[in-house]
């Protein structure tokens, strides 16, 4: 017996008849002896439905408003899944952000947690209640409800997992667990039984959207084993873990993509110290996340230099490039929304030397231009143009020996 966290997003609570399958499943752990904490994400659809509706009203809603606006997806599956318990005479009961205490701060749309007081759902659990959180909220310090980004239902379950000091921390998908690559993407991905907090953070930060990146900081910090599961089936899904001796160290264990970002690029910038604070600064001010840079320096004592940002900034980043732009006296200043970064993550990469220049000769095979390139430790990731993603994400899975055998 013990403290079991279940997290279902928004396709495992789509519709009533899932819902009712959730709590089948709810009540099978809580029936077996162990006390159950359940975070639930908005129905699927629910939360752009929403997001759509705000700007109906404005192209650019106020964020409170908007946090307040869509915090309701989630309370409304947190009530009906209780509800839909209580019916099956299971005791439950539901309780928003607010109610578990989940202190954000007020980063509105993108907040991050700083402290949960659990004590309200212990109670609960000691009486032997099924508690059902509302997912994806908070609440600052004066009381505003704050949302965690988008997927932030993941991390969520961690978070409170981790402070309720859990057993089990599980959460329910629409696939079965994670694969060396979006299986809706590449039919021949395989499910990876075991990967390390280290590895799933990376796959997370580019684009794995599978666990929200902040669940697996999370996980990573207070050592929370999560299990990633199929909602729809018995099926063991894939543990994320600590690192340990046991696992492989193939070079590259899964490729992933995204299409979430957009390039800038300012021509013939002055070579001179100070310039690319210059640029930054304003960017940093508009509390836009700058991911990839690179400058090269021409022989005239001008350099080009280019950086990307997440699509939805790429208007005012632009903005920002060109204002910037006539005041340092760059050439000119142009963008391009038509990208996709492709990556390839393996802790294994650290031993194993040669898997970059392995990445970018496949590229080449393809006929895929490169056009920027990152690195960590870990992980190798190239910008492409966006009509071949998918392309490039298959013929990397074949070059590094990731496809099912059939
Ligand atoms: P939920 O609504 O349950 O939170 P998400 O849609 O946020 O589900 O995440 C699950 C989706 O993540 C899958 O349907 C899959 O398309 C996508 N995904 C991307 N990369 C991977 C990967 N490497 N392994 C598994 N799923 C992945
Ligand atoms: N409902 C939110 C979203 O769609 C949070 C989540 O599903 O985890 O992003
Ligand atoms: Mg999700």
């Amino acid at each position: 017996m013990g403290v079991i966290v279940q997290k279902f997003g928004g396709t495992s609570v789509a519709d009533i008849d899932r819902i009712r399958n959730v709590a089948r499943r709810v009540a099978g752990t809580y029936t077996r002896g162990d006390e159950v904490v359940v975070i639930v994400s908005a129905m699927s659809g629910v939360t752009d439905g929403l997001i759509g509706l705000a700007h109906k009203v404005n192209e650019n809603p106020d964020k409170r408003e908007l946090d307040a606006l869509l915090a309701t997806g989630e309370q409304t599956t947190a009530s009906l899944l209780a509800m839909t318990l209580k019916s099956m005479n299971f005791p439950a009961q539901s309780l928003m952000g607010f109610q578990v205490e989940v202190r954000t701060d007020h980063c509105f749309g993108n907040a991050r947690i700083q402290d949960i007081r659990v004590d309200r759902v212990r109670r609960l659990l000691q009486e032997r209640t099924i508690v059902v959180v509302a997912g994806f909220q908070g609440c600052d310090d004066q009381g505003n409800i704050t949302t965690l980004g988008r997927g932030g239902s993941d991390t969520s379950a961690v978070a409170i997992a981790a402070a309720l000091k859990a057993d089990a921390c599980e959460i329910y998908t629409d696939v079965t667990g994670v694969f060396t690559a979006d299986p809706n993407l590449v039919p021949k991905a395989r499910k990876i039984d075991r990967i390390c907090f280290e590895e799933m953070l990376e796959m997370a930060s580019i684009g794995a959207k599978v666990l929200q990146i902040r669940s697996v900081e999370f996980a990573m910090k207070y050592n929370v084993p999560v299990h990633v599961r199929s909602s729809f089936s018995d099926e063991e899904g894939t543990m994320v873990v600590q690192e340990d001796n046991g696992m492989e160290r193939v070079a590259v264990s899964a490729v992933t993509m995204n299409k979430n970002d957009a390039r800038i690029t300012l021509r013939k910038v002055p070579d001179t110290p100070g310039i690319a604070a210059r640029i930054f600064t304003p960017v940093a001010e508009a509390g836009i996340c700058v991911d990839m840079i690179i400058q090269n320096t021409r022989a005239s004592g001008k350099t080009d230099l280019t950086f990307t940002v997440p699509k939805a900034d790429y208007r005012t980043a632009l903005a920002i490039g060109k204002k910037v732009a006539g005041e340092i006296g760059a050439e000119d200043v142009f963008g391009d929304d038509t990208i996709a970064k492709v990556s390839v993550t393996g802790v294994g990469m650290r031993s194993h030397p040669g898997v970059a220049a392995r990445m970018f000769a496949c590229l080449a095979r393809e006929g895929i231009n490169i056009m920027m390139i990152s690195t960590s430790e870990i992980r190798i990731s190239c910008l492409i143009e966006q009509k071949y993603a998918e392309l490039a994400v298959q013929a990397l899975h074949t070059e590094f020996g990731l496809d099912a055998q059939p």
